[in-house]
């Protein structure tokens, strides 16, 4: 528990990052100071140049979820009923914690792109030696590092000067080595189950398959699912006016994206829904489209322009909570204020407020499904889930999402817009479900059916 709230703690203090972690003390206990000040005092024995530790502290970290999840998930094919609840709880605690150190390590990583090049360049230098050249990291670790690299390349694409010259450089280089080890476990799955237009040929996933057996030798199956859990309460619990996908006409399918804005995959995503002329749910955390300072006053950060130009390209947009907590476990004030921050943000960007409301993991009890009814918005769940947070194979994800539809035959998909996955499964799938005779759909902002569909 200590050791994994360190990163973060950790992060935040070397990277200035304090107000960003504001809101969780209002919640999720701090680290003892005793323990900050000890990782502090071994932050300057490291050898790296100064500020890179917490940095590798977190993409270490990042990395360890990553490869529980995939240790979690390994045999979910076999995992049936409580199994695979279980399973599932165990993630969306795993995820729930990645979250919080993603979302500090995307900030640390924009600002330290936005340093002089004098104390930017050593430090990215460090972390791409650590990505590209660590003895203790696996080929197919690499997997997990995609976001962060896309985080760091977007601010620096175009600088030129000549260390950011090189850093371009070695970045597009170390992203084409994630695309080559994707395309490695795209193709063993395809061979194995099949893939768009070719039968399955059998075989074993070899890469994948050593990959994990590696992972199981240091990460025990029955050690995570008897970690702490958050639950998502059954799907059978559907309060008055939830919407959860179930009651859609047959043949027809709504998309949604979950806990954005993210500062490179909202757009990618966003265009390739208007490419295809789909519709879309976006369902924001409000703690990534700004705060509220202690006067009340409402300030919008820089990712709010996403939010803006998804409402402005049509798309309809509903809140997730403020710092995506686990609102079952919440009452009174606090569960007020993760519903009303992120309902007054979105009354702040033009156009952008709703009364669509997503429950972070769908966890809620009439007690929260009652919170609601103040703010007049109404609980939009979901019948498929992707578990694209879970999953680094695109076609592994997608025959989750047509297996599920298959069973199904209607409802709505929950997809993320914070990491890649989405935008490489919809070019997959939207084709493929229309061939199949579905229809994409979408809900105005205060959760009609509209059918809108324009292949
Ligand atoms: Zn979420």
């Amino acid at each position: 528990m200590i050791r994994k709230a360190l990163p973060l703690l950790f992060l935040a203090l070397a990277v200035g990052g304090v107000r960003a972690i504001r809101r969780q003390q209002v919640r999720p206990t701090p680290p003892p100071p005793l323990l900050a000040a000890a990782t502090l005092a071994d932050a300057a024995t490291h050898p790296e140049p100064p500020g890179t530790a917490p940095l590798l502290e977190a993409l270490r970290a990042d990395l360890q979820v990553h490869r529980q999840l995939i240790v979690l998930f390994a045999d979910e094919a076999n995992l049936k009923g409580p199994g695979l609840e279980q399973a599932l709880a165990v993630g969306h605690r795993l995820h729930h914690e990645r979250r919080d150190l993603v979302h500090q390590l995307n900030g640390a990583l924009t600002r330290l792109a936005a340093q002089p090049p004098a104390q930017r360049d050593p430090v990215v230098g460090a972390l791409l030696d650590w990505m590209e050249a660590d003895p203790e990291l696996l080929e197919l670790d690499r997997l997990a590092f995609r976001d962060s690299l896309r985080v760091l390349q977007k601010p620096l694409r175009g600088d030129t000067t000549p260390g950011g010259v090189l850093l371009n450089r070695r970045l597009a280089r170390d992203l084409a080595e994630v695309d080559r080890v994707e395309a490695l476990v795209e193709t063993e799955y395809q061979r194995v189950f099949g893939g768009p237009g070719h039968p399955a040929r059998g075989g074993q996933r070899e890469s994948w398959n050593a990959y994990v057996a590696e992972l199981q030798r240091h990460l025990s199956l029955d050690t995570l699912l008897k970690g702490a859990a958050i639950p998502s309460p059954a799907a059978g619990l559907v309060g008055s006016g939830e919407i959860n996908g179930t009651e859609l006409p047959e043949k027809v399918l709504i998309l949604s994206f979950d806990d954005g804005p993210h500062r490179v995959y909202t757009e990618e995503i966003k265009a390739i829904l208007e490419k295809e002329h789909v519709p879309a749910l976006f369902f924001e955390v409000g703690r990534n489209l700004g705060s509220q300072d202690a006067s009340g006053q409402i300030k919008l950060g820089p990712l709010a322009a996403y939010t803006e130009d998804l409402v402005r390209s049509g798309f309809v947009v509903g809140n997730h909570s403020y710092t995506h907590a686990q609102l079952s476990r919440e009452s009174g004030t606090p569960l007020d204020l993760e519903i009303r921050e992120t309902d007054q943000l979105l009354r702040a960007i033009p156009g952008a407020h709703s009364q669509l409301f997503r429950f972070p993991y769908g966890a809620r009890t009439p007690l929260q499904l009652q919170a609601l009814e103040a703010y007049h918005l109404r609980s939009v769940l979901w019948n498929i889930d992707s578990l694209d947070w879970a999953d680094p194979v695109p076609s592994s994800v997608a025959d989750r999402v047509l297996k599920a539809i298959a069973h199904e035959q209607r409802g709505i998909l929950l997809f993320h817009d914070i990491h890649d996955r989405a935008g490489k499964v919809l070019p997959l799938l939207i084709p493929k479900l229309r061939a199949m005779g579905y229809t994409f759909a979408g809900l105005d902002g205060e959760g009609r059916l509209r059918v809108e569909d324009r292949p």
